[in-house]
């Protein structure tokens, strides 16, 4: 007799949607958390009556018939987590002018294509690509995994045109303008990639979960939506053990039978499901001898996502001179350059950054009278061994600076303020060196490239941002639903 019918190894938003969906079609669901609260990267903290959305900040499918909306409504949460839409999603600062973007794809082209009149018909193509691309890896059955080429390229003629190109691969071919290729190639920063290195489908992911259904954020604290969904879980009978590590998967026989927390105990389970970083789930809970070796030289040549260094402060007063609550800055128009530094380490000094101000849509995370402000730029993990104080002091003064020039007296106003580093991130989520998006989304870790969520070990399955589709909170909501239909066809079977 196991302890559980399926085991899941962390409760971030994928092992979540994965384990209630589970739990209501009858199997008994552990989920063993090692935080106290569940949520993963999707959560909230407070500071001296401010409340901050650790990471976060604007999320796409939410809006009626979204992927997360319909989520909530199999889960009877649409009462209890309200979505703000956010139209316009984002305005980008850059040197000389700013560009307001709408969250509604017409619009965007519309608005893209009153700038350049002779580049319509290219601007539609690059969407149009991106849309058909997005349609047909949503219709890859949840249970594939090992691929008929011959059938392949019939059934999925743009995936299989597209899978080994980058967006920039894209752009060229149908855009002439480079500075409207960089206007469309903006939010592959959202993957911490540029366009020279992002995939076509991990750009299609990108914008088509925004512009699908919209661009919101969680009314109140963003970790609102994880805990509800821990509760229905608890309620139709799942069990979740929080503030235990698990240190082991347990293996017999080539197949996965348990885990074995760091405390020694020991569960059973006919299905173990890992939502936890792959490295770790690979060479820490399992050991290569388990592992056939094409599949980890696969993972050995695997990068992660950049982390994320983060400064958010509670200020004195209100913020009527920013016209939206998600802003990003720009100092120039050149994408690449700033990854360049970054892959050695450092952060150059025009890195672009988010100036984020939440409770302009949320005025409950301030006190009456006072903000929240919360800006941000990409960091790679190894930019300090230790990040001690005197390096998040001179990131923090550096984006203090630049934020003066949008936020009057910002340095005189500051009440509250606490640091994120990608050490913090990783502590916090075992995302190793504190990947935001699982791994990068480049063409050779993308579409069919990325870690199946099935895996060579018989009974052990993947969910969340380092299996597919990938990273964002619409992407590992999707995961999580095609982990459960995996494992559902497994126990039907
Ligand atoms: C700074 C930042 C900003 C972001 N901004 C956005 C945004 O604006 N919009 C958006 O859509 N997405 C955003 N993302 C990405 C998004 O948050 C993630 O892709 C997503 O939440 C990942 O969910 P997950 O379920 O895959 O895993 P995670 O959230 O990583 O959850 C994994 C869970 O496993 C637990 N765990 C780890 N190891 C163990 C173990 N050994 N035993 C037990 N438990 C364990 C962890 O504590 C954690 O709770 C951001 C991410 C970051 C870091």
């Amino acid at each position: 007799m196991s302890d559980a019918d399926v085991i899941i190894i962390g409760a971030g938003m994928a092992g979540l949607t994965c384990g209630c969906l589970l739990a209501q079609k009858g199997l008994k669901v552990l989920m063993i958390e090692k935080n106290k609260k569940v949520g993963g990267c999707c959560t909230s903290f407070q500071k001296d009556g401010f409340s901050f959305d650790l990471s976060v900040q604007s999320i796409g499918e939410c809006q009626r018939g979204g992927r997360v909306w319909s989520l909530l409504e199999r889960l009877a949460l649409l009462d209890q987590i309200r979505f703000i839409p956010l139209e316009p999603a984002r305005e980008y600062h850059f040197p000389d002018f700013k560009v307001t973007q709408s969250s509604s794809l017409e619009t965007h082209i519309e608005n893209l294509s009153s700038f350049f009149p002779n580049e319509r018909k290219g601007i539609e193509k690059v969407y149009g690509v991106l849309k058909k691309i997005f349609e047909e890896f949503s219709q890859i059955p949840s249970s594939l995994n090992w691929f008929d080429p011959s059938s392949f390229s019939s059934q999925y003629p743009l995936l299989s045109q597209y899978k080994d190109k980058t967006y920039k691969d894209l752009l060229n071919e149908w855009i002439f303008n480079p500075f409207l290729k960089t206007l469309l190639s903006i939010r592959s920063s959202y993957a911490l990639l540029p366009p020279e290195e992002i995939s076509i489908m991990g750009m299609a992911g990108i914008e088509m979960s925004y512009f699908n259904h919209g661009v919101s954020c969680v009314e109140g604290r963003v970790e609102e939506l994880p805990l509800k969904m821990g509760e229905v879980l608890q309620k139709i009978e799942g069990h979740i053990l929080m503030s235990h590590e698990v240190g082991q998967i347990i293996i017999e026989g080539k197949k996965a039978i348990g885990v074995r927390l760091k405390n020694g105990q020991e569960m059973t389970g006919k299905v173990i499901i890992s939502n936890i970083d792959a490295h770790t789930t690979f060479f820490n809970l399992i050991g290569e001898d388990c592992l056939p070796s094409g599949f980890l030289s696969k993972l050995k040549g695997m990068r992660p996502s950049l982390s994320y260094y983060i400064l958010y402060l509670g200020i004195e007063g209100g913020l009527d001179e920013l016209s939206v609550s998600n802003n990003e800055v720009f100092f120039d128009d050149h994408l690449l350059k700033e990854y360049q530094t970054l892959y050695e380490n450092r952060i150059p000094d025009g890195a672009p950054f988010y100036l984020l101000a939440p409770s302009k849509v949320n005025p409950s995370h301030a006190p009456k009278g006072e903000s929240t402000l919360c800006l941000s730029v990409k960091a790679p993990y190894h930019l300090s061994p230790d990040w001690g104080q005197g390096v998040k002091d001179q990131l923090s003064q550096r984006l203090i600076a630049k934020t003066s020039a949008f936020v009057k007296d910002l340095k005189k106003r500051i009440l509250v303020k606490v640091e994120t580093t990608p050490k913090t991130i990783e502590g916090w989520t075992g995302n190793r060196w504190g990947a935001a998006y699982g791994w990068a989304q480049t063409p050779s870790q993308s579409g069919i490239y990325r870690l199946q969520r099935i895996t060579p070990i018989s009974n052990l399955y993947l969910t969340g941002h380092w299996t597919s589709p990938g990273g964002g909170m619409a992407g590992v909501v999707a995961s999580g639903e095609l982990t459960a239909e995996a494992v559902l066809s497994k126990f039907d079977r």
